[in-house]
């Protein structure tokens, strides 16, 4: 931790990289934990836009269940003392967050230079890329209250389209959804180009929260390290090749870490 912090405080631009690690403690299941996300719906059915169009054809009531999962969580969750942290190093250091999560909990703690390399679940696109609409997630949560009052009566394709229809749907000729990157999808632009320039110029990439199992995202970690960035990495599990670990909560371990950089005055 204190050599952590010593990098921390030396570092003129430090660079970000969360997954979904950073959110389990504002109550958002992470995908691949034990419990995770991709035990209970089958990854190449669910990840997939073609599985997805597969399994509400087939099992309305099972896309049902994978769409409040899914958005519930999100709809409801504020951001952690993780959020925060990061938020907060704003006040000392040139700060950029790259994120793979969609719930937008990096905005709200008050971060303000956010890359979502995998989209936002906020952000209602049509299929050929025109940005339709924002939701809200009391809007978001009122989809989820629609939705399971529509799997319990006949008909259920049908009631299942009307219930998503605010963030799912067919306008014209075209289908609109969450601008989110599903499996086998370009990460969003320029997004991921801007990510991958910020990995090549910080002096710290700081890893938060992630298997680092989802490709492309997971190269971040060695072009800032081929490009002479230190690493640091705060997971339960690390798993980043070339970094420091500090093993723990990113609740815990960040405020720690944060204070530990940046509670003395500045020598420089
Ligand atoms: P992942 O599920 O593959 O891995 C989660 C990582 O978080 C693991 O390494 C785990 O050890 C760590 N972790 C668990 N609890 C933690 C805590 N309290 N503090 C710090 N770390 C903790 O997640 P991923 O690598 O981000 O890949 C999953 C993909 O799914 C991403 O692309 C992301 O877009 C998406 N996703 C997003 C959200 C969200 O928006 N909140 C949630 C789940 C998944």
């Amino acid at each position: 931790m204190r050599l952590a912090a010593a990098w921390l405080r030396s570092a003129r631009r430090i660079l970000i990289f969360t997954g979904a690690g950073i959110s389990a403690e504002s109550g958002i299941p992470t995908f691949r934990d034990g419990g995770g996300f991709w035990n209970r719906f089958a990854p190449e059915e669910f990840a997939k836009y073609s599985g997805l169009k597969r399994v509400a054809l087939r099992e309305p009531a099972r896309l049902a269940e994978f769409i409040s999962c899914l958005v519930e969580p999100i709809a409801k969750a504020t951001p952690s003392p993780g959020h925060r942290a990061i938020a907060d190093m704003e006040r000392h250091r040139d700060v950029t967050v790259v994120t793979q999560n969609i719930d937008e909990l990096h905005q709200e703690a008050g971060s303000t230079l956010v890359r979502e390399i995998h989209g936002s679940l906020f952000d209602i696109r049509s299929s050929t890329g025109r940005f339709l609409a924002r939701v809200t997630r009391e809007e978001l949560l009122d989809t989820c209250a629609k939705l399971r009052r529509a799997m319990t009566g006949p008909m259920k394709l049908v009631r299942f389209m009307l219930a998503v229809r605010r963030i799912v749907g067919l306008s014209g000729m075209s289908l609109y959804r969450p601008d989110i990157v599903l499996f086998g999808e370009r990460l969003r632009e320029p997004e991921w180009t801007l990510a991958r320039k910020d990995a090549t110029q910080c002096d710290l990439l700081l890893v938060v929260g992630t298997s680092g199992m989802v490709w492309p995202a997971a190269e971040l970690p060695d072009i800032a390290h081929d490009a002479g960035a230190k690493v640091i990495e705060v997971d339960p599990s690390p798993g980043v090749t070339h970094a420091l670990h500090l093993q723990g909560g990113a609740g815990e371990v960040l405020p720690a870490l944060v204070a530990a950089a940046f509670s003395m005055p500045d020598a420089s």
